[in-house]
């Protein structure tokens, strides 16, 4: 595969496949600009080069055809704002208008296509649509980890149009694939793995490929209230889903020996799901009926401390409780302020997965840790261990 920062741009026009995918208002507004900025490096080295670049995204979930609110119209202002130039625009992303718009681009100008699921052929991987794509340049970057796991036209299918030397990773698909490669492949021991959220039907794929390659894996949220009641605990009404707790008890059972799973030993348990409920801190034998828990308590949170502390690799998906409410924060931050502490001696730690990123984020934290991934299903998807087809597209395993 060729490294992007080798390859010259110089004369080339770049189709660059980027994740514009950001979150916007009723209006259409972009309420978070992330996403364009993470692609900028990539864009700006092209254009250094002397280069060309098209850009290419999906934005929302329009329903098979054009739709003003997903209109990548909405994101040019801001790409615009922070590339510090003029960027044109191509009201389609296949046919006469970006064929036209690409024959006229010049070494470092910029052309953003419009939506690509405004055709349903994208999320066919459908090749026709992906071979029309790939006329519109002689490059293919693929710089959206956030969709690798999808087969699309433009993630995946569209490769195969590019010979060998002139398909490549952009700069932070690079950086995505390198460090949960780091994680997957190559982790230096004890390795911790701490998973969090809602549910365990989201994450049991993930725990069990885990289970082959962590020494450790703390399990929180919503999520560790399925593995309880497996165990024969009265959970209250804390989260539970009751066709999982065979496939928990499972778990628990079937991988003794080889990892140490983790689960809360005490929690910050309230009367009801409200921001100013009436909490109680128990162990987690002794929740009462009625009462449900949202975070980890204190002994938990030291426990997993410890463990997190002691730990050379260490990755984060998913919060420890509630943590949109300030009375059920406490867990999720102090396992953030773990990680921190960790790899300020010297662990290595990848957080991935929309809400523990924004958890991080809310502590102040994101700068604190070896890598914040920015991909959410994809991310996830890599750690259970399936092939990406974003990823295999340009370097077949
Ligand atoms: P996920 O998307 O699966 O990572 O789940 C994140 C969501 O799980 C967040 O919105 C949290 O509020 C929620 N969550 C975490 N812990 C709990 C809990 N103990 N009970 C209910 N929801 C929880």
């Amino acid at each position: 595969m060729t490294p992007f920062e080798e390859f010259n741009f110089s004369g080339q026009k770049a189709l660059d496949r980027v994740d514009f995918n950001v979150p916007q208002d009723e209006k259409g507004n972009i309420t978070d600009d992330n996403r364009i900025r993470a692609a900028l490096p990539t864009i700006q080295k092209i254009l250094k080069d002397g280069g060309a670049v098209i850009l290419m995204s999906h934005l929302g979930r329009p329903k098979g055809g054009p739709e003003e609110k997903f209109s990548l119209k909405h994101v040019l202002p801001r790409l615009e704002e922070l590339l510090g130039l003029s960027v044109a625009f191509s009201g389609d992303c296949v046919g006469e208008a970006p064929t036209q718009a690409s024959a006229a681009l010049k070494p470092g100008e910029v052309l953003l296509l419009e939506n690509l699921r405004f055709h349903p052929e994208e999320e066919k991987g459908d090749p026709e649509f992906a071979r029309k794509l790939a006329s519109l340049g002689n490059v293919y970057v693929n710089d959206a980890f956030g969709t690798a796991h999808r087969a699309h036209a433009s993630t995946a299918v569209i490769a195969r149009f590019f010979p060998a030397g002139k398909k490549m990773f952009g700069l932070l698909m690079e950086a995505e694939v390198t460090n949960a490669g780091k994680i997957l492949h190559h982790a230096q021991k004890p390795f911790t793995a701490v998973i969090g959220g809602a549910k365990v039907s989201d994450k049991i794929e993930i725990i069990q490929n885990l289970t082959r390659i962590a020494d450790h894996i703390l399990i929180g949220g919503g999520m560790a209230y399925t593995f309880l009641k497996s165990m024969g605990k009265e959970i209250g009404s804390s989260l539970c889903e009751n066709d999982k707790l065979e496939l928990a008890r499972q778990l628990r059972e079937g991988t003794l020996g080889q990892v140490e799973i983790v689960l809360p030993e005490d929690s910050v348990i309230a009367d009801r799901f409200a921001p100013d409920a009436r909490t109680r801190m128990v162990d987690n034998d002794h929740i009462p009926p009625g009462w449900m828990g949202l975070d980890i308590g204190p002994k938990t949170v030291s426990r997993f401390a410890g463990i997190i502390r002691d730990s050379k690799t260490i990755l984060w998906n998913g919060p420890m409780g509630v943590f949109e409410m300030e009375a059920f924060r406490s867990g999720t931050i102090a396992v953030a302020g773990a990680i921190v502490a960790a790899t300020r001696s010297g662990a290595y730690s990848l957080v991935g997965g929309g809400d523990s990123v924004a958890a991080l984020n809310q502590s102040g934290k994101a700068d604190q840790v070896s890598f914040v991934s920015t991909g959410g299903g994809a991310l996830l998807e890599y750690f259970e261990g399936k092939q990406l087809p974003g990823i295999a597209a340009i370097r077949p395993e």
